[in-house]
């Protein structure tokens, strides 16, 4: 068993209360890993000396050139390390090897893109109605800022809120999920042979409400980044607005794949299929709800089946594997129920449903693929978040009937439009509910495009130009250029 310490002010550090909990590996289901169980004096210590960085110091003095610099550093070292975090995430989370590695390997080039981005923030000169005063913006960092991850992708999730927060000259305590850990701890080991003074990147690792609550709460935290699940988002949220912090809330979906008559249907069943079964259904923008045009649904879903009964499920570690485990015991259970909820709502099991028979992968929280049909809209399979491989089939008539059923859920983080008709693909872009919308393509992001949630799915942006706002706050400076007053009782 490895044992790991936290991250705190550039040091490794144990937890206060000398306490540690086991992290299992989802394919054997054996714990191979003690984590700091993290507290209250943890969180303390680490903001503060997060604060301290921000106020004091190299950070603090550093120009918006040298940070990148830092940020593009780091970048490097996790290239260069890339293989063995990849590997750290499979043993956690159990997704798999194949997605992983081309996940870690993809990291640096957020901390290229912020690094870059970092010194090319521009406030302006305001052109004023009043004569005789130089009024400009500048654009601050916000403060301490509290990274929440989920147990998904805890790397390139912590990146979308680590890589803009550092451009923007921030310093950060980062609380990842307690099912995944270790990846961030490895990972903040990079910061120090980087470069980056101590206190700019901390790392407290817990649960939620031993670690994240009191992190949230704390008086010299400013802004609270938080990806998971919209019922912990919303509570944060809560708490946050209690001391009027900003917040940024990446949080679930229940995504609409859409498939009409013409599109490249061999193409839309891979998209389909990568929406839902990809990271076994574990991932915020799974395609759960698969929508498809009544003159195509018998063809498309033997296809369907066809593909995804092919899936190799096994060993997360095997390049040749494509559907893992699921993450925890506790999702592999909800999954379960909600398999059961869907076929006593009377959705029709067209694939997969339960625990895999095979012996070999008997140990993990394994689930096969799963297929449902005949869903109605308002089933509580087409509009709950599963988090697991389980797809929702809707029939659909026409485009506005396509366009209601995509919309009537409280989520809306992505959906995606299958159609060779562009003036119906551009339709839709406009009137689907949803941060990120999809063409002819599915599970597609990049560093360059924002990305986040409208309705329950979240507030701000992540990735893009947009992230690093998010993160910086616009201060108006106004300079006397000679303007002499006569009455003090007046404003300007
Ligand atoms: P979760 O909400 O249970 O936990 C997320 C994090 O919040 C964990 O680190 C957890 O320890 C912490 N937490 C829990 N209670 C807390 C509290 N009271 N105060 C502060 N922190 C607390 O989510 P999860 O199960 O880890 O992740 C799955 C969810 O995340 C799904 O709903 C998924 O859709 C969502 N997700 C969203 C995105 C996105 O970008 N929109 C990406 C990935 C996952």
């Amino acid at each position: 068993m490895q044992r790991y310490q936290l991250y705190i002010d550039g040091q490794d550090v144990d937890p206060q209360d000398g306490v540690w909990f086991e992290s299992h590996n989802p394919y054997t289901g054996e714990p191979w890993a003690e984590i700091p169980r993290g507290g209250q004096a943890d969180v303390d210590r680490a903001v503060r000396a997060a604060d301290r960085a921000m106020r004091e110091g190299p950070w603090a003095e550093m120009t918006a050139s040298e940070r990148g610099r830092l940020i593009h550093r780091l970048g490097d070292l996790i290239a260069r390390e890339a293989d063995r975090l990849a590997e750290l995430e499979v043993r956690d989370n159990g997704k798999l090897i194949a997605e992983m590695a081309g996940q870690v390997k993809y990291l640096p080039q957020y901390y290229y893109y912020f690094g870059g981005l970092a010194d090319k923030i521009e406030g302006a000169v305001l052109p004023l109605d009043k004569k005789g005063y130089l009024a400009y913006t500048r654009y601050e960092p916000v403060g301490v800022v509290a990274a929440i991850t989920p147990w998904n992708s805890p790397l390139l999730l912590m990146t979308w809120k680590v890589a803009p927060a550092l451009a923007a000259g921030c310093s950060v305590v980062v609380k990842p999920s307690e099912f995944t850990s270790a990846s961030t701890l490895v990972f903040a080991r990079l910061f120090e042979e980087a470069g980056f003074p101590p206190g700019v990147f901390n790392v407290v690792t817990g649960y939620g409400a031993e670690v994240g609550s009191p992190l949230v709460e704390h008086p010299l935290v400013k802004k609270v980044s938080f990806t998971g699940s919209d019922v912990t988002g919303k509570r944060i949220n809560e708490q946050a607005a209690g001391q009027l912090k900003h917040t940024a809330m990446e949080l679930g979906g229940k995504s609409a794949n859409v498939v009409f008559a013409d599109a490249d249907l061999e193409q839309a069943v891979f998209g389909a299929i990568s929406g839902i079964f990809a990271a076994s259904g574990q991932t915020c923008i799974a395609g759960s709800r698969l929508l498809l045009h009544e003159d195509i649904y018998d063809a498309f879903v033997e296809k369907l089946i066809d593909v995804a009964s092919q899936a190799r499920m096994g060993d997360p570690m095997d390049p040749e594997t494509q559907v893992g485990p699921v993450t925890t015991p506790a999702q592999y259970q909800k999954i379960l129920d909600y398999i059961e909820i869907a076929g006593g709502e009377g959705a029709k099991l067209l694939m997969g449903g339960g625990k895999p028979t095979r012996e070999d992968i008997a140990d993990g929280w394994f689930l096969e693929p799963t297929i449902f049909g005949d869903v109605r809209g308002d089933m509580r399979i087409a509009q709950e978040e599963v988090f697991g491989p389980v797809l929702s089939i809707i029939r659909f008539a026409d485009e506005a009937e396509a366009v209601r059923i995509a919309n009537d859920v409280r989520f809306g983080l992505a959906a995606a439009v299958w159609t060779r008709d562009m003036a119906r693909a551009i339709r839709m872009t406009e009137k689907l509910e949803a941060g990120t919308v999809w063409v002819n393509t599915y599970r597609a992001v990049s560093f360059m495009a924002p990305f986040g949630g409208v309705k329950d799915s979240g507030l701000g942006r992540e990735n893009g130009q947009d992230a690093i706002y998010e993160f910086l706050q616009t201060k108006s400076v106004w300079i006397n250029a000679g303007v002499t007053s006569g009455n003090p009782f007046v404003l300007r």
